[in-house]
């Protein structure tokens, strides 16, 4: 059931998990002077700031006149520009052509493509819920090693229903399929031993317009979850309908990698299973608008997922930013910033991308601009709070105190 592709990725795996080196070892002690810093989604910006960053964290930061600039720091000029905690987007995919053999591969496409995909909209951290292990512990590990400038990057292994392959992903691939709460089970022990960082199921799989969903018995979806949750990794799912959102009621699944397009709003029965559980929400909007649909049928589309968007954050729900990119060559996160803000304020969407991914995911270093935390910052070309639009125009992107981005 777990497939050649798996047991043949043994050795990959232990590589990239003895390889991996914290990208602070690329670290420059960096001053960003004269911007406006909002330390919190919450927090009221502070004009003329000063940022300093040592040794991969956040060393200083307060106004001009109170932060010391080191000597030896490389100093960015800030006039004009907005400070903020570097960016999650909790649903991305490894999936493209040019990530196939990452560990030999050479790195100047694998950095032109990371660019293009992530680095340039401010992505610091993210999930890839869905890729080939090998292929994305190894970038991980060249990444961390410094020879690739991108993101922080954490994967997950998935878990098809039987005769669950989406009508969207070539048929010739195999898939890890479960048919029975044993076999899932034992996909989610193979996926930590090799090194990934929690388990995607679809409790509901698309088989093609007009062809019923086919969905995850909750009582399979709930055995992953219990293996899972005993190594303190998280689980996603992907729902695609309601019956798909039961089960994720159902099995204790953390996170809704999608809305449900094509469906009505959350019932109050399930708002409040997922405040009761702590269930997670991506709201991947663009995704849907984008859809190859009649324009009518889109906006539909669009105006659910939107809703949905509304009720399970106004019922105190966490939602993480996140756009399916990889899957989707939607690379600009503007539309998907323009949708958000339809139903969410722009802190609201500011801490999607911050606050609410590092909390979930207890990153505790990250997803604020604060003395001793990971120097994890995105600058843009405008203040966010005036125009969410400013959230997708970085002038720099910085992991870990590394300049990984720099607009042209
Ligand atoms: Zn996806």
């Amino acid at each position: 059931m777990i497939g050649n592709l798996l047991r043949t990725a043994l050795f990959h795996f232990i590589l990239a998990a003895t390889a991996g080196i914290g990208a602070a070892a690329n670290a420059q002690t960096l001053a960003l002077v004269g911007g406006k810093v909002y330390a919190s989604p919450d927090a009221a910006p502070l004009d003329d700031a000063v940022v300093v960053t040592a040794a991969g964290v956040i060393a200083a930061i307060g106004s001009r006149s109170d932060v010391q600039i080191p000597s030896d720091a490389r100093v960015i000029d800030c006039a004009g520009k907005t400070v903020v905690a570097g960016f999650w987007n909790s649903h991305v995919h490894f999936t493209q052509a040019v990530w196939k053999n990452t560990g030999s591969a050479p790195a100047a496409p694998l950095q032109e493509h990371m660019r293009e995909m992530l680095t340039r909209w401010g992505f610091t951290t993210v999930w890839d819920i869905g890729s080939d292990g090998r292929d994305t512990l190894a970038l991980r590990r060249r990444v961390n090693a410094g020879e690739v400038a991108g993101p922080d990057i954490h994967s997950v292994g998935s878990i098809f229903p039987k005769d669950g392959h989406p009508a969207y992903l070539p048929p010739e691939i195999k898939l890890p399929e479960a048919s029975a709460p044993d076999e899932a089970a034992q996909l989610v022990r193979t996926y930590i031993g090799f090194g990934l960082d929690g388990v995607k199921l679809f409790t509901g799989s698309f088989k093609g317009s007009g062809k019923p969903v086919v969905n995850m018995d909750p009582a399979i979806a709930k055995a992953a979850v219990d293996v899972a949750h005993a190594a303190g990794k998280p689980v996603f799912a992907h729902p695609q309908n309601m019956a798909g959102v039961e089960a994720v009621i159902a099995a204790g699944v953390d996170i809704m990698a999608h809305t449900v397009p094509g469906e009505s709003v959350y019932s109050p029965e399930q708002l409040a299973r997922f405040k009761q559980q702590g269930i997670a929400l991506v709201p991947t909007l663009s995704l849907f608008a984008k859809l190859p649909v009649a324009p009518d049928i889109a906006a539909r589309l669009v105006a659910t997922t939107v809703n949905q968007v509304k009720v399970f954050s106004d019922n105190g729900g966490p939602v993480l930013f996140g756009t399916d990119v990889g899957f989707t060559t939607i690379y600009d996160t503007t539309l998907e910033y323009e949708l958000m803000h339809r139903v969410l304020s722009a802190r609201q969407i500011l801490a999607s991308l911050t606050t609410n991914p590092a909390q979930y995911f207890k990153a505790a270093k990250k997803g604020r601009v604060e003395k001793g935390f990971d120097a994890d910052l995105a600058v843009l070309d405008g203040d966010p709070v005036a125009d969410v639009r400013n959230l997708a125009k970085v002038a720099y992107t910085i992991r870990a105190g590394q300049v990984i981005y720099q607009k042209p």
